[in-house]
């Protein structure tokens, strides 16, 4: 029994195994949702910078404990209300989950009044899925002559994920089409792969794979969505 020693170990232990096993083109964001500050603290000792978080009332006082650290680079992935954009613009510099082109313009108008420039990334949901949010690809081809020129908005590229159910192959093939996609659009950034899909994800050539659980392992307090 060596409680918080052997769990500080094991957590740099996975973040090196991810690290050895992702490509160089694909960066690691380190979903911390569900997880203690403390967790980050110790990730970012080890030289990881970037995390993210879903909730907003969840990531103020981490993001607060965490304030005498050189700033993070927070991103925030989870389902974006529009009553929370403003708080979200100012305690996160990249937001993964822009959805709707009514969101993205309130997200211009309040970014340009608090004189930010965010990375965004745009949902897609190239699958039928009843449990997420996204644009179609037609929705999205659409909006985006509006979309990409949004300022001060910066559009990186797109974010999905894969509905529960597909096997491997599938994922990749979703993977692949989402690519397609932003390359179509001139969009350099893929947001794609979680704990249970990186690897199809990364294969696929995603930028940013979103890991939680395989990094941080078992969330210690499962009321946390
Ligand atoms: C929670 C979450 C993740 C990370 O999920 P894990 O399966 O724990 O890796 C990634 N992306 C989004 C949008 C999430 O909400």
């Amino acid at each position: 029994m060596n409680g918080a020693a052997g769990s500080a170990a094991a957590l740099a232990q996975r973040l090196q195994d991810l690290r050895a096993a992702l490509p160089p083109s694909t960066r690691l964001l380190a979903v911390s949702k569900g997880h203690p500050a403390e967790q980050v603290r110790a990730l970012a000792a080890l030289g990881q910078r970037s995390f993210a978080e879903s909730r907003l009332q969840e990531a103020t006082p981490k993001q607060q404990l965490l304030a005498d650290l050189t700033p993070l680079d927070w991103h925030f992935i989870g389902r974006l209300q529009a009553n929370k954009a403003r708080p979200v613009l100012r305690q996160f510099g990249t937001l993964h989950s822009v959805d709707s082109l009514a969101l993205a313009e309130r997200l211009a108008r309040i970014a340009a009044e608090e004189g930010l420039s965010p990375a965004v990334f745009l949902q897609v949901k190239l699958r039928p899925d009843a449990n997420k949010s996204g644009f179609s690809e037609a929705e999205l081809r659409q909006a985006w002559p509006r979309l990409r020129e949004l300022q001060p908005l910066r559009p990186l590229g797109l974010m999905t994920m894969a509905p529960l159910g597909l096997d491997a192959g599938e994922r990749r093939r979703l993977f692949d089409d989402c690519a397609a996609l932003a390359r179509d659009l001139g969009l350099s950034e893929l947001s794609m792969g979680m704990s249970g899909d990186w690897r199809e994800a990364a294969a696929a050539g995603s930028t940013w794979v979103r890991i939680g659980s395989a990094l941080f392992g078992a969330k210690p307090d499962p009321s946390q969505p």
